[in-house]
């Protein structure tokens, strides 16, 4: 028999926090001891794909690089395909692109025009929403792209950060497995 799945409590207690990274303040929330733990990875990836599935994803988009880890796993797991969102620079081909602010500066991130079809539903996933914008900015370039988009789930949620409510603005849904308080 297999071994039931973790508890969201237990998937929790496997996130580390490592205080003052990568600045002053900031509490990091860190997946690696989660996705080292067999169970813990596996775990989150049914979490995620029961989420993505009741939203009808026909395919799975992933922001570079910790989206890449859940969001592949997933789209494995549910049987669809995965779209990388990408760092700038890194795809071999004619992207389109979206700038979007950042605290300090801004960043920028490219897609694949050709990955999804229009009308496709996407449901995009990340390790982690804080502000928000990473994952709003996602959702622009996937709807440009011709993807519908009304569903991000993330495996941590840090509230106090308004991300939530910024994409629930935007017509996007956010699932998240567990919540941190503070930045
Ligand atoms: P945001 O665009 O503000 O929602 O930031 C989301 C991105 O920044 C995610 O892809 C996270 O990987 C990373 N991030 C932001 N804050 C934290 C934090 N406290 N701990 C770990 N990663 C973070």
């Amino acid at each position: 028999m297999t071994a039931p799945h973790l508890s969201l409590a237990e998937l929790k207690a496997l996130v580390r926090t490592v205080p003052d990274f990568p600045k002053a303040g900031i509490q990091f929330r860190d997946i690696t001891t989660l996705i080292g733990h067999h169970r813990g990875m596996a775990a989150s990836v049914h979490h995620l794909a029961t989420l993505a599935k009741a939203a009808g994803a026909d395919k799975i988009a992933g922001m570079e690089a910790r989206g890449f880890i859940f969001g592949a796993a997933v789209a494995v797991q549910l049987g669809i395909g995965f779209v990388p969102v990408r760092k700038p620079g890194k795809l071999p081909i004619k992207t389109i692109g979206i700038d979007y602010a950042l605290e300090y500066g801004s960043d920028r991130l490219e897609m694949d025009p050709d990955a999804v079809e229009a009308g496709q539903k996407v449901v995009m996933v990340d390790d982690l929403i804080a502000t928000g914008g990473t994952a709003l900015a996602s959702a622009e370039l996937l709807r440009t792209a011709g993807a519908i988009v009304e569903q991000a789930l993330f495996v941590i949620d840090l509230p106090d950060l308004g991300g939530a409510a910024r994409l629930k603005g935007a017509g996007i849904a956010v699932n998240a497995l567990m919540e941190f308080e503070g930045d």
